[in-house]
């Protein structure tokens, strides 16, 4: 788990993180520009120069990894004085994160790990704290010693502290701590009342059960305010102390905005997770989605941190977490498996020639997704069940027959579909 805390930094303790932050980022862009240029020196094509000027590296040279990146920084400590002044595990976590920032780039997709300037360098992390680190008042950390900070909460019983990041936020310094406990927790097995939701754009979320929540409109609020502010920016000169002003100004709304909206994220996860004892959502890469045609709209929407924050929300209420298949959830009728056809975005309403079930669009697509969530636990825990634990089985079973109760969806019809004959089998 992480905690957060704010702390109350003195003034010389304030010049020691900052001094820290501008050691990080310098490291980070060495050794950053250090891979670029290795990458540089090797994509020339063989009939064809480079616009710019490449570095000529050797070909048997290795690539600048984390390893060699950490072992050429012990190497500079000897000639560069100011790199002793941040512990060197500090140094090392930088670059371990650019190596991270780096793979998830090739593995994932991301985008390429950009240089900092020192307004974009904004936290750095102790791996490890030294022996009783915590007092009531203040923490401690290497070479800062004692910070003051406001322990809003206790950290729990028995958890012990793995790391701690030092951040640097617009309404002063944080830490964040990593707090481990070493014990093994069961993934909640599913049970109870399943319910599926659907995000979208109209409401932010649409549930199984018929309920659709709208985002709330105090976001909307900070939202348009941030714009205001960003258009006054344009009238200010660059360089200027009012332009600072107001980019601190800025900074601050943002944050209050990443606050509120992170905070409402949780009380909707909790408000989702009552009485429900399994939780299906669509399979979806929100960043791609959120950057195609509806980007502007759900810029501000936050859809992966909220899956993100309902997943551990789950985790932590022992209910069962799934993510299913996206495809086409608005085109088939969940009440009899129907295909009903592609509908475009301003049609809102589901209605089914074959059965005549109708309802909005986004209840119906919530309710194909707990649909699909189902079968997916069915045949899962059927596969396992045919091995040695038939009561896993009979349990879903009963849940799946349960629904009988809720009135949306037959027994019969579920029989007759095609993803419900693994279940008869
Ligand atoms: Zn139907």
């Amino acid at each position: 788990m992480t905690y957060e805390y704010k702390l109350q930094p003195t003034t010389e303790q304030i010049a020691t993180i900052e001094q820290t932050l501008d050691v990080c980022r310098l490291v980070w862009n060495f050794a950053l520009r250090q891979r670029k240029d290795w990458c540089g020196s090797r994509k020339s094509p063989v009939n064809a120069c480079s616009i710019h000027s490449e570095y000529i590296i050797s070909a048997d040279e290795p690539f600048p990894n984390y390893h060699k990146q950490a072992k050429q920084l012990t190497e500079a400590k000897k000639i560069y004085p100011s790199l002793k002044l941040v512990h060197s595990q500090v140094l090392q976590q930088t670059l371990r994160t650019l190596d991270r920032a780096w793979d998830d780039m090739k593995a994932r997709g991301f985008g390429f790990p950009r240089f900092k300037n020192k307004y974009r360098m904004r936290s750095f992390v102790f791996p490890q704290l030294g022996k009783d680190p915590i007092r009531n008042d203040a923490i401690k950390f290497p070479k800062l010693g004692w910070v003051r900070w406001r322990q809003s909460r206790p950290i729990p019983e028995g958890f012990e502290i793995k790391q701690a990041r030092i951040v640097r936020k617009a309404s002063g310094y944080f830490v964040a701590l990593s707090l481990q406990l070493n014990i093994d927790v069961p993934n909640p097995l599913p049970h109870g009342h399943p319910r599926g939701l659907d995000l979208g754009f109209d409401f932010f979320v649409a549930t199984s059960d018929g309920s659709e929540i709208k985002r709330p409109r105090f976001l909307k609020i900070l939202q348009r305010k941030l714009k205001l502010l960003q258009r006054r920016l344009k009238n200010k000169q660059k360089g200027s102390n009012n332009r600072h002003a107001l980019n601190q100004k800025i900074a601050r709304l943002h944050q209050r905005i990443s606050d509120t909206r992170k905070d409402w994220h949780f009380k909707l996860s909790h408000h989702l997770v009552k009485d429900a004892g399994m939780i299906f959502v669509e399979d979806i890469n929100f960043v791609s989605w959120q950057r195609g045609i509806l980007s502007s709209s759900s810029a501000d929407a936050g859809f992966g941190q909220f899956v993100n924050i309902l997943e551990w929300v789950c985790w932590k209420t022992d209910t069962y977490f799934a993510k299913v298949d996206k495809d086409g959830t608005s085109q088939i009728c969940p009440n009899c498996g129907a295909h009903t056809g592609k509908k475009t975005l301003d049609v809102r309403i589901h209605h089914c020639h074959e059965c005549q079930y109708t309802t909005t669009r986004d209840v119906a697509a919530s309710q194909e997704v707990r649909n699909r969530g189902l079968s997916k636990v069915a045949s899962a825990e059927f596969s396992s069940a045919a091995c040695d634990d038939r009561a896993l089985g009979h349990s879903v079973l009963e849940n799946v027959c349960g629904l009988v109760a809720t009135g949306s969806i037959g027994h019969d019809t579920l029989v007759g579909t095609g993803r419900s004959r693994k279940l008869a089998s």
